[in-house]
């Protein structure tokens, strides 16, 4: 399916170590493809587990050198460089991510200007890290902490949403004073091996933030093992996460895990339905439905269903699919071509298994890596479009009579990432949200995040949580200090 173009078209990129462009030392290297015309566009090194070490040893040498050496409010004013920096390249990088993952040029371009806002909150927080005395009741001591750096991190990303989802660790972890080993996506590595040449120009020492393009196997899983890393902060799918999480207790390295979903969008009968086809229409086919968070079943009470979905698959029918840099297209393609197998797949099995296809079901006349937006009807909870992450354009339809069966229906997953409650009763929205085992629970809405706003996964869906003020802590370790005040001599056989 992949065309091959002349060597010479192709853009190349190098590996950022130590702050220097470099190959991969096996000089190997492989062409990351463009899901629109389904070629190769970009040369990129493929990484090697050498390559992994030698960033790993810049980041180490960067902690204990002049990195760990910046006052907190210097480390912050660097972070704020960035953030103006990324809004000057923003364009320059949403081209790369659609380039290499399909998506909308329109929304990468919004996702590339909001990544400065990150930067921004949380160079505020670089000089706020502040430890506490702790009142004590041994008599004599002073006992205070302090939250220092956890060291390495290992940031492993996935293809959806590169740079954006990269931010989520390095914009906490810079500001807790960290050093990372970026492995971005082997299908979208282009823009986090750009971003990472931003570091230097906004005066950041050499080897605070290196990248390392490669395979997840290979190059992933060397840096999810690697014994000189502090911590792994993991997002991709659940599969792979647990693989992460193994090799990462191997070496007793701290982890966190953004991961799958499989979300749901619960109507009630007293929605606005306008509104809750529209968020369903976002929840599910924005972005190709290529999101963790996206709303893949939707639950609608029996009373309002026929209307609901003749809403959602008229404005499904009416997506408009084509080049993702043209402003009026509102779906591109699949963003690789492992991915639209599988969306095919899922296609093949909802057939096969008795779904009722409402809209799509079937590759788009466009071609290429091209689906259309589905909708499946008459589906039951064993049905793998109900269960499993399609990570794809599919929307489920299931009905519910009352609250507590939708309730039931929603949390009948093993994952919770994500979920919304559409209803105009203020009450039952309340305790709906309540309800649902999710990380974040939309209400009346779908699909909004924010660098404030703490965002991550239950179950299946991960462990930790990724913005908002606490997830800073997550790269600090916190530190006890006990200091005996009165210089006189203890008995050395009893405790405290
Ligand atoms: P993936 O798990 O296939 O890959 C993620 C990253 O892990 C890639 O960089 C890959 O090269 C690397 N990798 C693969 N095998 C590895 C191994 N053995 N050791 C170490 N690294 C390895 O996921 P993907 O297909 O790139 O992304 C889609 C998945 O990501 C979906 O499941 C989606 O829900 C999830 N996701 C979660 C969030 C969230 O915040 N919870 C956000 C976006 C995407």
């Amino acid at each position: 399916m992949t065309a091959t173009v002349n060597a010479a078209e192709l853009q190349h990129f190098s590996l950022l170590i130590d702050g220097d462009e470099v190959p991969s030392v096996s000089g190997r290297t492989y062409d990351s493809v463009d899901p629109y015309t389904a070629s190769g566009w970009a040369c990129v090194p493929d990484g090697t587990p050498d390559d992994i070490d030698r960033a790993v040893r810049a980041a180490r040498a960067a902690l204990s050198g002049p990195w760990g050496a910046l006052t907190p409010a210097a480390r912050g004013r660097l972070i704020w460089r960035l953030a103006e920096l990324i809004e000057r390249d923003a364009d320059e990088l949403a081209e790369l991510e659609v380039r290499d993952g399909g998506k909308l040029l329109r929304e990468m371009s919004g996702q590339m200007r909001s990544l400065p806002d990150y930067y921004r909150y949380y160079a505020g927080m670089a000089d706020k890290l502040e430890g506490s005395v702790i009142p004590t009741d041994k008599p004599n001591f002073l006992v205070y902490t302090r939250h220092e750096p956890v060291g390495v991190v290992a940031a492993i990303t996935p293809w959806n949403s590169p740079l954006l989802l990269l931010t989520w660790k390095l914009a906490a972890g810079l500001a807790a004073g960290c050093t990372f080993v970026i492995k971005p996506s082997d299908h979208t590595p282009t823009s986090s091996l750009a971003f990472a040449k931003l570091f230097a120009e906004a005066g950041f020492p050499p080897g605070v933030v290196n990248v390392v393009s490669g395979w997840g196997p290979e190059t992933g899983a060397a840096l999810a093992s690697h014994p000189d890393v502090d911590k792994v902060a993991f997002t991709g799918s659940t599969e792979t996460g647990i693989k992460v999480g193994q090799a990462a207790v191997a070496n007793m390295t701290r982890f966190t895990l953004e991961l799958g979903g499989k979300s749901a969008q619960i109507v009630f009968a007293d929605a606005d339905l306008e509104a809750a086809a529209n968020g369903v229409i976002a929840g599910v086919f924005a972005a190709t439905g290529q999101t963790c968070l996206a709303g893949s079943r939707l639950l609608v009470h029996e009373g309002v269903a026929e209307e609901l979905v003749q809403r959602v698959v008229a404005r499904a029918a009416s997506i408009v699919l084509g080049d993702p840099r043209d402003p009026a297209t509102e779906m591109g393609p699949v963003s690789n071509g492992p991915q639209y197998e599988k969306v095919l797949s899922h296609f093949a099995s909802a057939r096969e298994q008795g779904a009722t296809i409402a809209y799509g079901g079937e590759p788009a006349e466009l071609g290429g890596f091209f689906v259309k937006p589905t909708v499946l009807t008459d589906v039951s909870p064993q049905m793998r479009a109900v269960s499993e992450e399609v990570f794809g354009p599919v929307l489920t339809v299931s009905t519910f009579a009352d609250e507590d069966e939708a309730v039931a229906a929603a949390n009948s997953t093993p994952f919770g990432l994500a979920g919304s409650v559409w209803t105009k009763d203020v009450h039952r929205a309340h305790r709906v949200a309540a309800r649902i085992h999710a990380g974040t629970v939309w209400i009346n809405s779908y699909r909004t995040v924010a660098p404030h706003v703490p965002f991550g996964g239950m179950g299946a869906s991960g462990i930790g949580r990724e913005n908002g003020i606490d997830a800073v802590a997550d790269f600090t370790e916190t530190k006890s200090v006990w200091v005996e005040l009165s210089g006189a001599t203890r008995d050395p056989f009893t405790l405290g």
